[in-house]
């Protein structure tokens, strides 16, 4: 396997990023290990480190158009499975500022898995990549740096037997997700009151809160009864031809 550009990146988080980071990856390096703290077992089922994924999640146009270049034939491999394609506006139901939109079509395909399955089909896909390595159940603890501390050099991580480890990377992806602290793993590594130059952060907090539920599947629009929404915003998307999620 000796015949890429460089040896071994560390991808840390096996979530959406980290997967479609390390498909891309695996073009270049010889060896590609994907680190994360959940268990990432082939079952059906939402997981810890993903709590968003209970929420509306659909994949939409573009991301629909890259998994399909990274993944070909990964869209009918859903659909085989019992995931609904659709039309973007056409299928899903929005509600903006407290108003039902009305149907349209866009022409952009949408594709409704609900969260855990499509993690699941696009993990199979990298698993199936012979110089790809998951190390699941194994949680990133800081950086290695280089003696000049210029460079990051490798990861620490801590296995599910408290175990700890480091593991010697050319080049370590944080795909950590909103968790991640590589942003103060990097500040401490710097030194009291040095600053390291990297990527800079900022954040926000929603004015809004979020809930999701699945429903039966509706003929018609949730909404159209008399009941008018109070909601500010909201969607329902078909998940499967039983159930949406609203
Ligand atoms: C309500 C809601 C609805 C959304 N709807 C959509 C949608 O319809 N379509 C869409 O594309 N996006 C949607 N999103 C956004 C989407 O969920 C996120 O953009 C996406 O999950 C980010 O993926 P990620 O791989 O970067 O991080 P995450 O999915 O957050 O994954 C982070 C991973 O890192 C792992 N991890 C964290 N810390 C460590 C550590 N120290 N060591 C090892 N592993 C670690 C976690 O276990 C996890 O696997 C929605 C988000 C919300 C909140």
């Amino acid at each position: 396997m000796a015949d890429k550009k460089w040896r071994r990146a560390v991808v840390l988080g096996g979530s959406m990023a980290g997967l479609l980071v390390s498909r891309v990856l695996s073009e270049v390096y010889d060896e590609v290990i994907v680190v994360d703290r959940d268990e990432l077992a082939d079952l059906p089922g939402h997981r810890r480190g993903v709590p968003q994924g209970r929420h509306v999640h659909g994949l939409l146009a573009r991301g629909q158009q890259i998994a399909e270049e990274l993944f070909p034939g990964i869209t009918a491999e859903l659909v085989a499975s019992g995931v609904v394609t659709g039309d973007m506006t056409g299928n899903v139901r929005w509600i903006m500022d407290g108003e039902p939109m009305g149907d349209s079509h866009s022409g952009l395909l949408t594709v409704s898995a609900d969260r855990p399955t499509l993690e699941r089909h696009v993990r199979a896909r990298v698993r199936a990549l012979a110089n790809v390595r998951f190390q699941d159940r194994c949680e990133a603890t800081g950086l290695r740096f280089s003696p000049d501390g210029g460079r990051v050099t490798g990861v620490r991580t801590v296995d599910g037997a408290s175990r700890g480890t480091t593991v010697d990377a050319d080049m370590v992806v944080d795909t950590m997700g909103r968790g991640s602290r590589t942003g103060r793993w990097l500040t401490e590594a710097a030194g009291p009151g040095r600053r390291r130059n990297g990527p800079g952060s900022a954040s926000c907090t929603p004015p809004a809160r979020t809930a999701s539920r699945p429903i039966p599947r509706p003929a018609t629009s949730p909404w159209t009864s008399s009941r008018r929404p109070t909601i500010r915003g909201a969607g329902s998307a078909p998940v499967s031809t039983a159930t949406a999620i609203w």
